[in-house]
Parts: C-alpha cells; structure tokens; sequence
C-alpha cells in the first residue's frame, strides 16, 4: 500500500534491521525500542489493525504466533516475553499496517496500561 511505512520496510525500500523473513512475515529491530529486545513482527500482506482480521487473512496472524517462539529463541528470550498489539487511536496504533511487538530482555512491568 502506497505511503505505508511497513509496507516500504516489506519490499526494502526503507532500511530496517530485520532478524526474521519468510513468504509470509517479516520481523524487524523497533526504531525506538521500548525494552532490551523490541522487534516488531508484521505480515507482508497489508492488513491494517487488527480490526480487519477475518477468516479470509488470519491465517497470517496465525502464522505471525507460530513463528514468535523461535524469534524469541534466537533473541535470547529464555525467560519469557510479552506480546502487544496497539488497534486504532485509543490503543495508540502509529503505524497502520498490523504489527506484533515482541518485546522481551528484562523483567517487564506487571502493568500494561
Ligand atoms: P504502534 O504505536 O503500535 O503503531 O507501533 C509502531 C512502532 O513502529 C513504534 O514502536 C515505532 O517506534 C516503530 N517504527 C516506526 N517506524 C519504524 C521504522 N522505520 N523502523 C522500525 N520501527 C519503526
């Protein structure tokens, strides 16, 4: 989709840092890292928030959930990770194109709003 960042990080035409990539997704260093380990994981089909999950993409989002133990593994997240998805303004999305963060590295805050 025209004037989607992650879309642009999909097809490589802005730099990221990615640490993960297969047909369906790809995962990738956070800008603004928001913990010791913050990747973001998004599929390469744009869906934009998760409000737009039905059953003709959520075999993607499936996807995404079976692929983020073993990035977690190979960032070194033994001891467990939290995984935060932000919909639309009340949940704070920036970004509109459906994106998992995966954040991990540190005993993490019990409080997540
Ligand atoms: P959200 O607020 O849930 O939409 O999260 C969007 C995330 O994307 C934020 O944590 C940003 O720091 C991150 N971000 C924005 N642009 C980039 C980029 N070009 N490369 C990596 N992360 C980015």
């Amino acid at each position: 989709m025209d004037n989607c960042i992650f879309c642009k990080i999909v097809d490589g035409s802005i730099p990221s840092k990615k640490v993960y990539e297969d047909e369906m997704i790809v995962a990738f260093y956070d800008l603004e890292p928001q913990a010791p380990v913050h990747v973001l994981v998004v599929p390469k089909q744009h869906i934009s928030c998760a409000d737009e999950i039905d059953e003709s993409n959520s075999s993607v989002v499936a996807h995404i959930f079976t692929k983020i133990p073993q990035i977690a593994k190979t960032l070194g997240l033994e001891n467990g990770y939290r995984i935060v998805n932000n919909c639309g303004s009340d949940g704070c999305q920036s970004v509109k194109h459906i994106h998992f963060h995966l954040l991990g590295g540190t005993q993490l805050n019990g409080r997540m709003a």
